[in-house]
């Protein structure tokens, strides 16, 4: 099995922007093309037999998808990168590495569909899940036994912006040997990474910012650990969730503008989050990044910035008037994903959290009428004038 060590003295040194354009990608060695080719291919011509160039099938491997896995990895700060053919794709490799009767611990505020591939999927081949609200790092060393193989956490928390302190969770995990995840899609490698603050893995929705076009599906994994990294890559190989190279193509493209993109995603996401939480209709806003927010010192700590989503609920609390909000907009449009550069707005109780039964989403404080937001990259004051129109007409 061969690994492309990006960790090269070069990356090493670089800085985010640097890397985002660089990391992983060469010149093509036959005509000198600055863009990676879409190696568009299912196999690979053999000399003879087993004598090869590196490549032997499209599944097992593709140039084009080394040079992503090498980028996105560098921006991740570790050593291995595996791409997928979704975020889920890349989640379900991750719940393979275990057997049944291993125990996994989740934080209660979780993407939808990662709860359901865990509740309704690998629950049934005799995984454990518990669903922990890891606000508090001490509710997870209570739940914590004997069998507890890995504990899984996602920060800032989809869609209540909730953060999980990663090394504090990191400090008990790794005293008892127990493997974390976490999920940074929400952040991004640029507003923060895990692996640096004692996270085994980490697992990005590449669909998300890291595509940033929203014109692609994918999934991806980094890790520092070789063993870790080997049975993903058997897992990937044995299993097939691979995405294709044009697909590949398409996110290295969209990542060399990462840095550029997060940069106005945050600074508009927080000048929507002051709009909403100066308006008189508006009753509860959750962005990291306003001093209200319960956990902003913790956020100022963890990331380098405070993301591009934001969610807020109206005064009242209606049902109905929400649906109004949301069918008013002319900017924002109604859809499921984030992390493009056009905003989007969410109602996650009946798109992407309805997979979770209701009273397990009131438990966590996901009500009904919460609106979320995306605030992608347009010029500000028509994001700001759009939701003035919406919650106002
Ligand atoms: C979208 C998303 C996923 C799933 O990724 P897909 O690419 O849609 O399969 C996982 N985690 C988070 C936080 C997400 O937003």
């Amino acid at each position: 099995m061969k690994f492309r060590h990006v960790k090269s003295n070069s990356t090493n040194t670089m800085k985010f922007g640097t890397k985002a354009i660089h990391a992983g990608v060469h010149p093509d060695p036959t005509t000198g093309a600055i863009m990676t080719p879409i190696y568009q291919t299912s196999t690979y011509v053999q000399e003879s037999p087993g004598k090869h160039k590196g490549y032997e099938y499209a599944r097992t491997q593709n140039p084009t998808r080394d040079a992503l896995q090498a980028n996105l990895a560098a921006l991740e700060n570790g050593r291995f990168g595996i791409c997928y053919a979704s975020g889920l794709g890349a989640t379900d490799a991750i719940l393979k590495l275990f057997k049944p009767g291993d125990e996994i611990i989740a934080s209660s505020d979780l993407y939808g569909g990662t709860y359901r591939i865990m509740v309704r999927v690998f629950q049934e081949f005799g995984l454990k899940f518990k669903f922990v609200s890891l606000d508090d790092p001490a509710a997870l060393e209570a739940a914590i036994t004997a069998n507890t193989k890995m504990v899984w956490i996602e920060t800032p928390t989809n869609p209540l912006l909730r953060l999980v302190d990663i090394t504090a969770i990191a400090a008990i995990t790794q005293q008892k040997q127990i493997m974390l995840v976490v999920d940074n899609t929400f952040a991004s490698p640029y507003l923060q990474n895990p692996l640096d603050l004692g996270a085994d893995v980490v697992l990005h929705s590449v669909t998300k910012y890291l595509g940033g076009h929203s014109d692609t599906v994918m999934g991806a994994i980094i890790t520092n650990d070789e063993d870790t990294a080997k049975r993903l890559t058997f897992i990937q190989n044995a299993c097939g969730a691979v995405p294709g190279p044009q697909d590949c193509f398409l996110v290295l493209r969209g990542v060399k503008t990462l840095h550029i993109r997060m940069q106005r995603h945050c600074e508009n996401a927080l000048k929507v989050a002051r709009f909403l939480a100066d308006h008189p209709k508006v009753s509860q806003v959750n962005y990291p990044g306003l001093e209200t927010h319960p956990q902003h010192e913790l956020a100022k700590r963890q990331m380098r910035d405070f993301g591009g989503m934001v969610s807020f609920e109206l005064l009242g609390d209606s049902l109905p008037e929400a649906i109004k909000v949301m069918e008013n907009f002319n900017v924002f449009s109604l859809g499921e994903s984030l992390g493009g550069v056009e905003s989007l707005c969410t109602h996650p109780a009946s798109m992407t959290h309805a997979s979770i039964p209701k009273e397990d989403r009131e438990k966590n404080g996901l009500k009904d009428t919460l609106i979320r937001l995306s605030v992608g990259i347009e010029d500000v004051d028509d994001l700001i004038e759009d939701l003035r129109q919406a919650i106002e007409a």
